[in-house]
């Protein structure tokens, strides 16, 4: 999508702090982390949120989770919390599907 703040990111055309990149998706660190580690993990094609996960595009979810999974080891991260807002109610502010995945600190329950 030619207007999104992700997919210009994900396109390297808007400079960010690269975690990890493949063809399928790309990750970064957050730019007003809410925890010592805070990055987040984006597809590189355009879905708006979980929202619209559907049959067609959820390989991508599943692949995502393994790249957190995988990233997260790398970097010697055992406790964490991998969140995804969706709509503006529950916070969601860029209209790009992303899992927040932060750690780092102590995290309360339930999450505010
Ligand atoms: P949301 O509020 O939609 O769940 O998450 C969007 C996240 O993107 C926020 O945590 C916000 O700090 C982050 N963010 C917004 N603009 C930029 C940017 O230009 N670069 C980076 N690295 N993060 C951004
Ligand atoms: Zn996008």
């Amino acid at each position: 999508m030619s207007d999104c703040l992700f997919c210009k990111i994900a396109a390297g055309e808007i400079p960010s702090n690269k975690v990890y990149e493949d063809n399928l998706c790309f990750a970064f660190y957050d730019i007003a982390p809410q925890a010592p580690s805070h990055f987040l993990v984006i597809p590189k094609a355009h879905i708006s949120s979980v929202a619209a996960i559907d049959s067609e595009n959820s390989n991508l979810v599943a692949h995502i989770f393994e790249v957190i999974a995988a990233v997260t080891a790398s970097e010697g991260i055992d406790s964490y919390r991998v969140v995804s807002n969706i709509g503006e109610q529950a916070g969601q502010t860029v209209p790009h599907l992303h899992f927040h995945v932060l750690s780092g600190r102590d995290m309360t329950w339930p999450p505010g």
